[in-house]
């Protein structure tokens, strides 16, 4: 290995990448516009070329075939920088106008820093109210990662791999998990680097899948604390809750821990063509009625309620409000005595008409829900639910939201990345769509 020359021993090493072969052995490829060779065959392909234009000329016979993965070696500098991509914006607005896609580096990680790799996050609708400026947690805009002007980088949640580890790191490792503990950090991009407090580790990902890890701090966590913390239930005796925006990913995951804890649940969706397949699903997952906005706002759903709780003696004790207007108003006239109203949504953009009856005669409790401030006052807790959710995943008992895959690799245009952002808050889609990170 003596023999080697810096960049031979680099490339040996899987430190450095075709471009940088390339221009170490002043090779005619780069200058040619050759694209670069997928990264499963970086390394092999880099030396045989450089091998044909006699620029690299090895004394110890390579191995290309090494253990280490070559797909997270290859955006790695012969210094040890990372090259990554980061999805930014300097100005508030809608994301087709003001998102960018900034490739920059990363230093290697010292003291209780840490280098990840981003491995799924998610496109939530709280993602793109950031972006235009309507969100109440805004990340900094800074030029941290050397953007001409003062950038944010975008997303808030997602799952990583760690990748890279400061001398003085205690509580992860190369090849660890770890989601965000907070919101705000930017996940939408391929690399970033963090001091190791600002994550969570994920002890224990036997049986997961990146999207499943990725997706579990906000939407379960949210549906998980509003069942838990806002009504003493009588656990296991039947008793019920009620929502809008039940095909929500928040609404899918609150029918199935209901389900678990032994609740019943009144689930309300918009009707569409075929609406009757998404109630068949819905009630797949636990869901006790489902019905549609239509039936929640017509003159028969409160005799429909009455039947279904036996005559008001089985009262409906929360209800999760996800969209606002007149859903809400209608949601709120069923709920029963003393019952507790969280809203933790405003889909339909529209503010919450009570009547005063629903506060002084039937004391029912208005409230909301934040899970970002949630998490910041309760890190253990948090924590917590985080892996209940997980081991319920692990055992088939919390199934996966329905998904559009965003595939994520280096050679991605932001043309592509920015389409399915844009159309988060379009009603009646598919799935949530998630950024699946490939070679990057
Ligand atoms: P999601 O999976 O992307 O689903 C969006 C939901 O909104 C669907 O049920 C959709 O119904 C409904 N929707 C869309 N446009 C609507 C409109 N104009 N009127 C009525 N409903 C409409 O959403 P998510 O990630 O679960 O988030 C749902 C909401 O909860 C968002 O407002 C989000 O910001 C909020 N949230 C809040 C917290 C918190 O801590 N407070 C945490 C998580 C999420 P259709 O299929 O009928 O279009």
């Amino acid at each position: 290995m003596a023999s080697l020359s810096p960049i031979e021993h680099l490339v040996t090493c899987g430190l450095a990448t075709f471009h940088e072969v390339a221009k170490a052995s002043h090779s005619p490829l780069t200058m040619a516009g050759v694209t670069p060779p997928r990264a499963s065959n970086t390394v092999k392909y880099m030396i045989s070329q450089s091998l044909k234009t006699n620029r690299l000329r090895l004394s110890t016979p390579l191995k290309p075939s090494v253990s280490l993965p070559l797909d997270r070696r290859r955006h790695v500098s012969a210094y040890g920088y990372t090259q990554a991509k980061a999805l930014v914006y300097s100005q508030y607005g809608e994301p087709k106008d003001v998102l960018f896609l900034h490739t920059h580096s990363i230093s290697p990680p010292t003291s209780t820093s840490i280098t990840l790799r981003m491995l799924a996050a998610p496109i939530n609708p709280a993602d793109i109210n950031q972006i235009q400026g309507v969100y109440p947690s805004k990340p900094p805009m800074n030029t941290a990662l050397a953007t001409n002007i003062p950038s944010a980088v975008a997303g808030n949640e997602g799952v990583a791999e760690v990748v890279g580890v400061g001398g003085g790191v205690k509580t992860v490792g190369k090849g660890d998990w770890v989601i965000m503990k907070r919101t705000a950090m930017g996940t939408w991009r391929t690399h970033m680097q963090v001091d190791e407090d600002e994550v969570l580790k994920i002890d224990d990902k036997t049986g997961l899948t990146p999207l499943q890890v990725g997706t579990v701090s906000v939407n379960p966590c949210t549906a998980y604390r509003m069942l838990k913390d806002f009504t003493s239930w009588d656990w296991g005796a039947g008793e019920w809750f009620i929502q809008n925006g039940a095909n929500s990913g928040v609404g899918r995951a609150a029918i199935q821990l209901g389900r678990e804890w032994g609740l019943k649940s009144i689930n309300v969706i918009r009707e569409r063509p075929g609406w009757e397949k998404l109630k068949e699903e819905l009630e797949g997952l636990g869901a006790t009625k489902v019905v549609t906005e239509e039936q929640l706002m017509g003159k028969q759903f409160r005799t429909m309620v009455k039947e279904w709780t036996n005559g008001g003696r089985q009262p409906i004790k929360l209800g999760l409000n996800c969209v606002g207007g007149k859903n809400a108003t209608a949601l709120a006239k069923v709920l029963g005595q003393g019952a507790h109203m969280v809203t933790y949504g405003a889909m339909s953009k529209k503010p919450i008409e009570l009547p005063t009856s629903l506060l002084i005669f039937k004391e029912i409790v208005f409230q909301g829900f934040w899970v970002s401030n949630w998490s910041d006052r309760n890190p253990v807790e948090k924590k917590q639910t985080v892996e209940d959710v997980l081991r319920m995943t692990r055992e088939g008992r919390f199934k996966d939201i329905p998904v559009e895959e965003v595939k994520w690799d280096w050679e991605t245009k932001v043309d592509n990345l920015k389409e399915p952002i844009q159309g988060t808050l379009e009603g009646f889609r598919k799935g949530k769509s998630v950024f699946v990170f490939g070679e990057s």
